[in-house]
């Protein structure tokens, strides 16, 4: 990592303005931009084949790159511009292209039974197993809860089922059934199983660094992904995606890519991989073509939440939210420095007295802690690398910029009207869980 010295510490070498110079965060320059990202480490040099094979890699993905940043941009611009975009040609060009790929499972389905029950010869039965293990892989899935996770049912935290079912009502959609606990820097909202119950996902890294309005913010985008019309969150395109991501992994060539063997076992691995490369380039090319057809339905959907949000928790608070989850590598690193800090502690138990308060209270205070500028630094970085939260949701900067542009809404609920402590003392035991997962606390 560059840093400059303290002796010249206050000027940047690039421009001669003043630098960002706390030693704990790196020293950049405001007004050039000067050592945003610091530059990576040099790799060792390759040799030469090798090296113009990574730069044309690296070429073909900075295009690509550059393709769905255009596309995001354009997005952004038709829904600032309240262009309607939830039932267009694409949207429904992606529901026909999911058809086809149910119709697919389907036939394969009626194939498999027909072999299993039917076939004269073994051969054939064997191939109607087959198919029938792929049909099982294949199939739509509802999905389930997972079983390491912390669980909080409605009796279990009256509290925070009272906030999200407040969060509901307000926006019209229905009540949370279950909430889980995990160790992300994120939250979700989704439904599960056959009841297609409501389950709400609460990373504890983000919850524990948001204030109480930014909580009710992210409540809010969550639960509006109930009522803003993301279809791609539905059954029928999800699971779609779901198969033709199977479909890819299964005829991935690497798969069956033998460097040792029998002649036999090299020709047989040859030739199936001979076979599954067209299968496997037509699942990435529906991959992509589906991503293409839903992205203006989803990313617009997303904006939409994050409109709900701010009329519910105010536009204050959801750009805190915003700005908060830019924060996730300063929170990866304390995480991590709080894991070895705690190590260390245990090796010379007794001499090095544990800090008073908890792992939470603690990545809560390191990160009030983070200056004005390494918050701009990030907010820059992240325009300039295009960085989301997860694949379904527009760039951070993007959403930002959306609810600046809108006026200012105040906020239709107010978060000191929740019980707080109770809520905290709600989801202790699951902290102390997660916190003994992540390994900086118990
Ligand atoms: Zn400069
Ligand atoms: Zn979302």
């Amino acid at each position: 990592m560059t840093r400059v010295r303290a002796a010249d510490a206050a000027l940047c070498p690039a421009c001669g303005s003043p630098v960002a110079d706390d030693p704990r965060f790196t020293s950049w320059c405001p007004s050039c931009e000067w050592n945003l990202a610091p530059p990576p480490a040099p790799a060792p040099a390759a040799p030469a084949p090798e090296q113009r094979r990574t730069d044309r890699r690296r070429r073909k993905e900075e295009t690509a790159r550059r393709t769905v940043r255009d596309r995001v941009e354009r997005v952004y611009t038709a829904v600032a511009a309240d262009r309607p975009a939830v039932r267009d040609p694409a949207w429904l060009g992606a529901n026909a292209l999911a058809g086809a790929v149910h119709l697919t499972t389907l036939a394969l389905a009626v194939c498999a039974a027909g072999l299993l029950i039917a076939a004269p010869t073994w051969p054939l039965r064997v191939l109607g197993l087959f198919a029938a293990a792929l049909v099982l892989s294949l199939r739509p899935r509802l999905g389930g809860l997972p079983r390491n996770t912390a669980r909080l049912y409605r009796g279990d935290a009256p509290g925070l089922f009272a906030l999200t079912d407040r969060v509901a009502r307000a926006l019209g959609g229905r009540p949370v059934d279950v909430v889980l606990v995990t160790g992300d820097f994120n939250a979700g909202f989704g439904r599960i199983g056959l009841r297609r119950r409501h389950v709400l996902w609460l990373g504890l890294p983000l919850w524990a660094v948001l204030d109480p309005g930014q909580r009710l913010a992210l409540l809010g985008h969550e639960l509006g992904h109930q009522v803003n019309a993301d279809s791609r969150r539905g059954l029928w395109l999800r699971s779609a995606l779901a198969a033709l991501d199977e479909w890819e992994e299964l005829t991935r060539p690497a798969l069956y890519r033998q460097s040792f063997g029998t002649f036999v076992e090299l020709a047989a691995s040859a030739i199936l991989q001979l076979l599954l490369r067209p299968v496997n380039l037509v699942a990435r090319a529906l991959l992509e073509l589906l991503d293409r057809l839903t992205l203006r339905t989803g990313q617009a959907a997303e904006y939409r939440a994050d409109r709900l949000a701010a009329d519910l928790a105010g536009t204050g608070a959801s750009l805190g939210l915003l700005r908060t989850l830019m924060l996730r590598r300063t929170v990866d690193t304390t995480l991590l420095r709080m894991r070895a800090d705690r190590a260390r502690r245990a090796r010379r138990t007794g001499t090095d007295p544990a800090p008073a308060a908890g792992p939470w209270e603690e990545l809560s205070a390191q990160l009030a802690d983070v200056p004005a500028l390494e918050r701009e630094r990030l907010l820059r970085l992240s325009a300039r690398e295009f960085g989301t939260v997860d694949r379904s949701h527009p760039p951070t900067h993007l959403r930002l910029a959306m609810l600046e542009a809108r006026p200012p809404a105040a906020g239709r609920l107010r978060a000191d009207a929740a019980d707080w402590p109770a809520i905290d003392a709600e989801l202790a035991p699951a902290a102390r869980q997660v916190a003994a997962d992540l390994e900086i606390g118990r």
